[in-house]
C-alpha cells in the first residue's frame, strides 16, 4: 500500500521502541549513499537525516540501480507504463541511448526485496521520480528530453515491494513522513500546512488524475 494514501495503516504500526525499532528500508541516496547516476546522492542524504537517526529506527538503505547497474550509469525510465506495468511485461525500462534496462532493473527490485526481506522491513521511505524507486510521480518516458513528460505511477522496485505487502511512502509526502515521525518521537509536533506529494499545487495542476495504485 502507499501510505499517503492510508493514514489508518501508520495508526496501525505497533508501537516502535529503541530495543525493538521500526526496520525501515530506505532508498540509498536517502540514507547519503552517493548511488545517484552521476555519482551523487542528489542532494537528498540531509532530507531524512533527523528521522533516520532516531533511536527508534532501524534503517536498511539499498540501491536497486547501483546494485544492477552499478555508478556511474545510464538513466533509466519506463517508457508504456509504470513499474508494476514493467512487472507484468507490458512496459520496458530504457535508457537515454534507448538501450533496454528492463532485466537490469528487475534485478535489482528483486535484490532490494529479497534485503527488505531479509532485515525484515515493516515499511519503506523511497526517492520519488525514480524508475526504481518513485512512488507518486515518475517520468513518461526519457525524462532527459527538452519537455519531459510526467505521470502518476510507481517505480520497478517499488512495484515489487507493494506487491509482497511492504507498505511504501516517498520522501516527498511530507504530511505522511511527519505522520510516520510523530508515531517514531512522542511528543513530537508537526509543521502546519504540510502535504503529501500529490496534494502539491503542482501535481493538482499537471496530473488531476488518481494514483493508478492508490
Ligand atoms: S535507484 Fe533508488 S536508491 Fe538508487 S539512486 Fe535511484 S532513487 Fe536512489
Amino acid at each position: 500500500m502507499l501510505l499517503a494514501y492510508r493514514p489508518d495503516a501508520i495508526d496501525a504500526l505497533r508501537t516502535p521502541t529503541p530495543d525493538e525499532p521500526w526496520r525501515v528500508l530506505v532508498s540509498g541516496c536517502l540514507a547519503a549513499w552517493p548511488c545517484g547516476v552521476e555519482g551523487t546522492d542528489y542532494g537528498l542524504g540531509a532530507v531524512l537525516r533527523d528521522l533516520l537517526a532516531l533511536p527508534t529506527v532501524r534503517a536498511l538503505p539499498f540501491c536497486p540501480e547501483q546494485h544492477a547497474l552499478g555508478t556511474p550509469r545510464t538513466m533509466p525510465d519506463i517508457h508504456g507504463g509504470d513499474g508494476v506495468d514493467v512487472v507484468a511485461g507490458r512496459a520496458r525500462v530504457l535508457d537515454e541511448h534507448g538501450a533496454d534496462l528492463t532485466e537490469a532493473m528487475l534485478a535489482g527490485a528483486r535484490a532490494m526485496l529479497a534485503h527488505a526481506r531479509d532485515g525484515g522491513a515493516e515499511l519503506a521511505i523511497l526517492t520519488d521520480a525514480s524508475a526504481a524507486c518513485g512512488s507518486q510521480v515518475i517520468s513518461d518516458g526519457c525524462r532527459l528530453v527538452p519537455v519531459r513528460r510526467h505521470q502518476k505511477g510507481v517505480g520497478v522496485a517499488t512495484a515489487m515491494l507493494l506487491d509482497a505487502g511492504v507498505p511504501v511512502v516517498s520522501q516527498r509526502d511530507h504530511r505522511t513522513v511527519a505522520r510516520l515521525r510523530a508515531r517514531l518521537e512522542p511528543g513530537w509536533t508537526a509543521p502546519a500546512g504540510l502535504l503529501d506529494h500529490h496534494e502539491h499545487p503542482w501535481t493538482v495542476e499537471h496530473l488531476p488524475r488518481r494514483h493508478p495504485r492508490a
